[in-house]
């Protein structure tokens, strides 16, 4: 070994010491007889100081370095000076004090200093991220993202779990995104794809009998990048055997407990996770995804507003339309500024506009209000009574600003459950602390396509119908609920799961009803079918999102910020410049003639 000592090591404990370090130069400081470095590795920081007393040709020579060069240094731990220690260094009560200095490497001129305090271009960091990743943050980050792999390992296998690879190169499974696919030299014009998640391998290995899976598999999407998505994403898939929901639930909810608890221990972790159904989700939170850490709880007002003569309201609730809304506590008071931009931040989610209401704290009740403690665009068609029946529905006091949409369910609620985001942001009442955890289950199991006028599965076709809801199949799909969950955290999907079909005639049945042909359910499915008539056992599972479960972890929005080596907004890797063109004698390998789209 280049050192016998990590450079975060050292204390007042070892002082006297003779140790060895290696690593990179973090920062030169010359005081003209004395140069400090500070020696970095992935341990941290330590002080090194170089003594013309102590070795003039080490002195000499650390008059040479820069930043990022790579040396190694041998000497005596020795206490700092009284005054100069750095209290925010772990290390920082001691230096080494160096008798021999060893180049091992020089570095040109970094893009960026290699700090956590300075802001760099999103896309400077991936070009240079093997730079990005010496960021003490970014190895902190990589050591939490093992750490929760390494658990899953650990957890699972305790609970009986055998992880199982399966191949990337598979044929199309389409679950709902587009397929990356790999063309076949030794087969001209056929291609692979990529597995979007391996579904159907995993309850393939539960009719071989393996009973519980899982796996830290790679998933493919070719879709358009939205916010923050990424081309290639790592999920836990997990799939049992002879199991309810209750079941697989229980399994994830025990190890997504454990992870946080030893990962992030001052957190507050809710236990038992939050349960809710679909439909008390939406009608609470106006979205399947809630964040529970705060409350401003949506109430359906459609009856009351419709009694007012303002038109909007009765125009909405006469085409079948709701009115809803809630409550922004205290903030009665916002000006006509505050009020205008949070109606631009409704338009921007796809209202029409926003009504808000605005009750002066002055009022000693909602029963007591007056015309003066009202402030509302609508306060013309909105009756004093009107007015105080809305805010007691709604739950308002005094000094409350009630914020109302009206419009179709489904534009009323992501108007809303946007809105309700982002009041918690600015009223500050989120704890970064907090994660807060819930089963949102009793999805249906269909969605009705408008553009193809067709049903859609909603999270895929293997999901099994609740066993009350068969007759529905075939009289009215829309009613059906299936057995499929999400695990949602801080308002974010951590993953989905769900009881599957084990039966080929129930399967086939759901192929029929979101329109698969014959052909298409034999060439894509036919293994499963098959393999279903060979004694299936009843199974379910779920896929969870590591990247997106990292990133809660350590308090990160965007998931690239957990990835080693992710791709940018446009599926780009600025370090590789991929996606490339290839050699023409690849392409003629493959049997491949590019077209490229006019423009
Ligand atoms: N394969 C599913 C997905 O990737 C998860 C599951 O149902 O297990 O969303």
């Amino acid at each position: 070994m280049y050192k016998d000592t990590n450079c975060g090591d050292p204390r007042e404990s070892t002082v006297n010491s003779q140790i060895t370090v290696a690593g990179w130069v973090n920062r030169r400081r010359d005081h003209g007889n004395l140069i400090f470095i500070d020696l970095r590795d992935r341990s941290g920081l330590l002080q090194v100081v170089f003594n013309p007393e102590i070795s003039e040709k080490a002195h000499d020579l650390a008059q040479t370095l820069r930043s990022e060069w790579v040396v190694q240094v041998t000497g005596k731990v020795v206490a700092r000076l009284q005054g100069a220690e750095n209290p925010d260094l772990p290390t920082g009560a001691v230096e080494l004090s160096v008798t021999d200095l060893v180049i091992l490497n020089q570095s040109i001129t970094p893009p960026f200093e290699i700090s956590d305090d300075i802001e760099v271009d999103p896309t400077t960091r991936l070009k240079y991220r093997f730079m990005d990743l010496r960021r003490p943050r970014m190895q902190e980050i990589l050591k939490l993202r093992h750490k929760v792999t390494h658990m899953m390992w650990n957890h699972l296998t305790e609970e009986g779990f055998t992880q199982v690879e399966t191949p990337i190169l598979i044929k199309s499974t389409p679950e709902g995104a587009r397929d990356y696919v790999v063309p076949s030299r030794v087969h001209p014009g056929d291609f692979y794809a990529l597995p979007q998640s391996p579904q159907q391998l995993k309850q393939l290995l539960m009719v071989s009998g393996v009973e519980r899976y899982f796996q830290i598999a790679r998933c493919f999407r070719d879709e358009d990048l939205r916010a923050d998505r990424q081309p290639e994403h790592t999920q836990l898939d997990l799939e049992m055997s002879f199991v309810h929901q209750d079941d697989v639930m229980a399994v994830v909810e025990d190890l997504y407990t454990r992870i946080v608890k030893e990962t992030v221990p001052d957190a507050t972790v809710s236990s038992p996770f939050v349960r809710l159904t679909y439909a008390e989700s939406m009608d609470r939170f106006g979205t399947d995804k809630p964040d529970m850490r705060f409350g401003m709880e949506m109430t359906t007002i459609t009856e009351t507003a419709a009694t007012s003569d303002a038109r909007v309201f009765q125009a909405v609730a006469s085409s079948g339309g709701s009115i809803r809304g809630f409550v922004a506590p205290g903030c009665g008071n916002y000006g006509r500024r505050q009020t205008d931009n949070l109606t631009e931040f409704a338009k921007s989610s796809g209202a029409q506009g926003l009504v808000f209401i605005a009750l002066d704290e002055s009022a000693p009740s909602i029963d007591q209000l007056e015309e003066a403690h009202i402030k509302s665009p609508l306060k013309k068609f909105l009756s004093l009574d009107v007015i105080k029946q809305i805010a007691t529905e709604m739950g308002a006091t005094p000094g409350d600003l009630l914020l109302i949409v009206a419009g179709t369910d489904k534009l009323v609620n992501t108007v809303l459950s946007n809105l309700r985001n982002e009041m918690a942001k600015r009223l500050e009442m989120v704890d970064p602390k907090e994660l807060a955890f819930a089963w949102v289950y009793d999805f249906p199991l269909f969605d009705w396509d408008e553009d193809l006028q067709k049903y859609e599965p909603a999270h895929h076709v293997f999901s099994a119908p609740k066993a009350e809801h068969m007759e529905y199949l075939d009289s009215d799909p829309s009613k059906v609920i299936g057995t499929l969950w999400d695990l949602v955290c801080n308002g974010s999907e951590m993953g989905s799961g769900s009881i599957r079909i084990h039966d080929k005639d129930l399967q086939t049945k759901l192929f029929n009803i979101i329109g698969y042909t014959e052909e298409q359910i034999d060439d894509r499915f036919g293994q499963l079918l098959t393999a279903f008539t060979y004694g299936a056992p009843p199974h379910g599972g779920m896929g969870l999102g590591l990247d997106r479960l990292c990133a809660i972890l350590v308090g990160e929005e965007a998931i690239r910020e957990v990835i080693a080596f992710p791709k940018t907004q446009s599926a780009v890797d600025p370090l590789f410049e991929a996606p490339s063109k290839i050699e023409d004698q690849q392409l003629e390998d493959l049997h491949i003639r590019v077209v490229l789209p006019k423009n």
